[in-house]
């Protein structure tokens, strides 16, 4: 491949003493799963391209597995993003590597019932099961993706694994993207032991090694579209504080957007992108979730470990108008998340934090039918219309009773659900009487980390943003690449089906890179 080794991956904005101008042939907003994988393989295919990260360039040495510092560092809006009525926190990364620098490595294709009805409902014909399977497979050699051993599975998977079997609920173990893995059970803070097969430790480098250019610190601000063709981009470059401390204009024959399903939306909008059916923004899936705790008579230090390495999937089911669209996984928190989730004031929450280490916690999360919608808030930052509608909390109550059901055939003595007004149980007889109605935005602490949709693809313009080659239905040169392209929710993990689809249309994005 003629590649060679990288020593500093990206230009950090202080290290700009002027204006950022540059001419290029391709320019990727978002360094994230889809951008990054964008990025190689425009490089790899030798046409000339450079990323634009909003976030700054961090490396192993700065992950230092405090909390307090680390979600300030990593993730957007120093993990304050909510959505706009303050009901479900959004979790998003923010840097070089996006959101799988901090993201729990959990590995699933996305499933065939969703690539099928993908085609049928949206003409994707080319992103059949069967069409994706060797781009899949390429993307879990290159991160190494495998099965979690049993051995590596902590206590809180344990007691997942228990508490399903003895229930006779489906479930099984996890793939991730770890090597050589400590087990030191701080992945969401960044992982200090270089051991997540992820986009800033293997997919930028090998872009960067063809030949890419990548600048953390510039924020794209503006997408300049001329006589329907894309002419490149505008933005700032930020110093240490965040302030502008410079400009960056971009031209470029093709702008492909991987600035997640949020800041894409946000971008495109800002830009005044043509959008004669009013897509952009529509159609954004979260996949929202609520936390379960069950207390433990024995100290299960459910902190320590991989956090996520078994699943149930007893209530899952991707066939169109299921049911069943919960996902159950564990969910155990660091030191202040816990605090700030389990419920109480003074006296009473420190003794619930007195049983930090006794407790199991799960985690349902829906596969959503409610569609958000992404707006320009303050500043053109993306900001989040999303109100669960009445079957996705349903399917919530009905995720959250299965987890505590779990949680008590696992042998916990007592379960709590963190709601506003918690709710505390003693045997699982109680839950034959629980009236889920408390499930509803602000009464139930929800969280979401798996933003999709926004810049739908399909073939109908009028019911999607770009077509099924990525590239915008109405602007030549350009693509989406990221997790805005989901048509619908996918009811698991998102990484590797964003990672795929930006490989799968890659060659679509170098032939008009090609193009004149
Ligand atoms: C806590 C957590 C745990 C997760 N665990 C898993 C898991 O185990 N498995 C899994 O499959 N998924 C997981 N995810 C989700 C997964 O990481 C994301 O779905 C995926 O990384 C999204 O890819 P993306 O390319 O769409 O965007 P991202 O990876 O989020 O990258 C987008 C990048 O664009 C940048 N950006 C935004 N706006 C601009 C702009 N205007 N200019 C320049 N740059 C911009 C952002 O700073 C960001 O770095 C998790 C996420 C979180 C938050």
């Amino acid at each position: 491949m003629g590649e060679s080794p990288v020593t500093e991956l990206a230009v950090r904005g202080r290290q700009l003493h002027a204006d950022l101008v540059l001419d290029t042939e391709a320019v990727v907003v978002g360094t994230g799963a889809g951008g990054s994988i964008a990025l190689r393989e425009l490089a790899r295919a030798g046409i000339d391209a450079v990323a634009l990260e909003e976030g700054g360039y961090h490396t192993t040495a700065d992950f230092n597995q405090r909390e307090e510092r680390m979600l300030a560092l990593l993730f957007q809006e120093q993990g304050g993003r909510t959505t706009e009525d303050l009901a479900i926190r959004i979790l998003q990364g923010r840097g070089v590597g996006g959101s799988t620098i901090h993201n729990t490595n959990l590995c699933k294709r996305i499933p065939d019932a969703i690539l099928s009805a993908w085609a049928d409902d949206f003409g994707l014909g080319d992103v059949r099961p069967e069409v994706l399977a060797p781009s899949f497979a390429r993307i879990e050699a290159d991160l190494s993706v495998s099965e979690i051993p049993a051995a590596d599975r902590n206590a809180n998977n344990e007691v997942l694994r228990l508490g399903a079997e003895r229930l006779g609920w489906r479930g099984g173990p996890l793939k991730h993207n770890r090597v050589g893995c400590q087990r030191s059970g701080f992945c969401e803070l960044g992982c200090s032991y270089d051991a997540k097969q992820n986009a800033l430790k293997i997919v930028l480098p090998q872009a960067a090694a063809a030949g890419a250019r990548i600048y953390a610190d510039v924020r794209a601000t503006r997408i300049h579209v001329e006589g329907g063709r894309v002419t490149g981009l505008e933005g700032v470059v930020l110093g240490e504080n965040g302030e502008h401390i410079a400009n960056a204009r971009i031209r470029a024959k093709v702008v492909v957007l991987a600035a997640s399903a949020t800041g894409s939306a946000a971008l495109a909008l800002a830009s005044g992108v043509p959008d004669p059916h009013d897509q952009i923004g529509r159609g954004l899936h979260v996949h929202p979730g609520a936390a379960v705790a069950g207390i433990f008579d024995r100290t299960l230090a459910s902190y320590d470990g991989i956090p996520q390495s078994y699943e149930c999937t007893e209530f899952l089911s991707f066939e169109r108008g299921s049911d069943r669209r919960v996902w159950i996984v564990p969910a155990f928190a660091h030191p202040i998340g816990a605090a700030s989730a389990l419920p109480g004031f003074g006296a009473s929450h420190m003794r619930a934090m007195r049983d930090y280490g006794k407790l199991a916690v799960l985690t349902a999360l829906v596969h959503d039918e409610t569609e958000g919608r992404v707006v320009l808030g303050a500043g053109d930052r993306p900001k989040i219309r999303y109100v669960m509608n009445d079957a996705d909390r349903a399917q919530l109550g009905k995720g959250l009773v299965a987890c505590a059901r779990i949680l008590f055939a696992a042998g916990a003595r007592d379960v709590v659900i963190p709601a506003v007004f918690p709710h505390r149980m003693r045997e699982p007889g109680e839950l034959d009487r629980l009236d889920t109605g408390f499930v509803r935005p602000h009464e139930l602490p929800l969280t979401a980390v798996h933003p999709m949709g926004t810049m739908r693809m399909g073939t109908d313009p009028k019911r999607s943003v770009v077509g099924p080659t990525g590239e915008h239905h109405h602007v030549r040169g350009l693509f989406v690449a990221d997790g805005s392209l989901f048509p619908t929710s996918i009811g698991g993990p998102p990484q590797i089906g964003i990672y795929t689809l930006a490989l799968h249309l890659a060659h679509h994005i170098i032939a008009r890179a090609r193009s004149s």
